[in-house]
């Protein structure tokens, strides 16, 4: 079977290729354009399609890698088909990465990164991509998952995507900085079944130690939903409702993208994907987010328009925000109290 996508025709038979997975391609190569790198390393090629994609569409120069020898097979096939040039491995991406220096990795794995994060933090030069489609494990769905792939403590909340961003950014960050380098993200996003972030890296023992500035954990009550930021270290009391809070963490606290880079994606980008990224740039940066229609389900209320809840917080003098990735939820630096307090206000309701 072939699939054309962008630029590329590529031939899939025998190797994996997920359509659904095409918007987050059509996004990347707008992301790739934007980066000041040439070579862009596809540790986990199958079809090729990605690492073809960035060399047609976003001008890199793209090393291949794929540990099955029939996705090799079909790289070499739909490089010479699209007429690409690009080196070709046939081994373990770790191992690869271990033994060899990359300006910019991409980890597109099967479920988890967490295996190849480690050797693709000591390898990776300037930037580092990466796909998580294990969002139980991160969410906190799978409260063990998560310990025992990222290192981190979560249950699941009512805003569990803002909470499974923070963790992947969170491990990565956190692994990175054994090599001294400091990782920030650039563009990240939730959509469907997966989540895929766009580090930049600075190499630096000083900013290596400051990344733990935006690390920590949210306290988070079950019984009213409240959330405290905490940073690395600090404690947690009793909630004010009387229940008791979980420490989720170490999560990631910081932005979520860097506004000047994604701005410039944006500019690129035409239709759906012009939409979504309007979406992301429209996002506070704020860790505390949450449902509405849980809120409002706890205190029997009704439940208003997002946009007004989200412009009663503005007028008040708090930051606010819709997210991207829930049409009912909103980020906020104001506590669950003032959310609480505006569903209830009776003018907008
Ligand atoms: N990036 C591809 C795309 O955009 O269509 C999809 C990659 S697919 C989800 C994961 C690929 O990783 C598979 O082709 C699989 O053979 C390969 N793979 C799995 N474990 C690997 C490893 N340890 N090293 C290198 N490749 C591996």
């Amino acid at each position: 079977m072939e699939v054309e996508e962008g630029r590329a025709r590529v031939k899939v038979e025998g190797v994996f290729y997920n359509p659904r997975m095409r918007f987050c391609r059509d996004l990347d190569m707008l992301v790739f354009a934007t980066m000041d790198s040439k070579e862009y390393f596809d540790a986990l090629s199958a079809s090729g399609i990605r690492g073809i994609r960035a060399a047609l569409e976003a001008g890199k120069k793209a090393v291949f890698n794929d540990i099955n020898p029939k996705a090799v097979k079909a790289i070499e096939e739909n490089l010479r088909e699209n007429g690409v040039g690009g080196e070709v491995i046939n081994g373990d991406a770790a191992a690869v990465m271990r033994q060899r220096a990359f300006e910019h990795i991409d980890i597109d794995p099967f479920g988890s990164p967490a295996p190849f994060i480690d050797s693709a933090c000591f390898s990776a030069k300037r930037y580092l991509s990466v796909t998580a489609t294990d969002t139980a494990a991160l969410c906190g769905s799978a409260t063990n998952s998560g310990l025992k792939k990222y290192g981190a403590f979560a249950v699941k909340t009512d805003v569990y995507h803002e909470v499974g961003l923070r963790m992947l950014i969170g491990f990565v960050v956190r692994e990175a900085t054994k090599y001294e380098k400091a990782l920030f993200p650039l563009i990240s996003w939730v959509r469907e079944h997966y989540y895929r972030v766009h580090f930049k890296i600075k190499k630096s023992t000083a900013m290596s130690a400051r990344v733990y500035e935006k690390m920590g954990y949210l306290a988070y009550c079950s019984t009213c939903l409240r959330k405290k930021v905490l940073g690395m270290g600090e404690g947690a009391e009793r909630c004010e409702c009387g229940g008791k809070f979980s420490l989720i963490g170490p999560i990631w606290l910081g932005e979520l993208k860097q506004r000047d880079f994604t701005e410039k994606v944006a500019e690129k980008a035409e239709g759906k994907l012009r939409a979504f990224l309007e979406k992301i740039l429209a996002e506070i940066d704020a860790p505390t987010a949450y449902s509405l229609p849980a809120l409002a389900k706890i205190h029997s209320l009704t439940l208003p328009p997002t946009d007004v809840v989200v412009g009663e917080l503005k007028k008040l003098g708090y930051e606010a925000s819709r997210t991207h990735y829930c049409g009912f939820c909103v980020k906020t630096d104001a506590d669950r109290d003032m959310v609480v307090k505006i569903l209830r206000s009776r003018k907008i309701i």
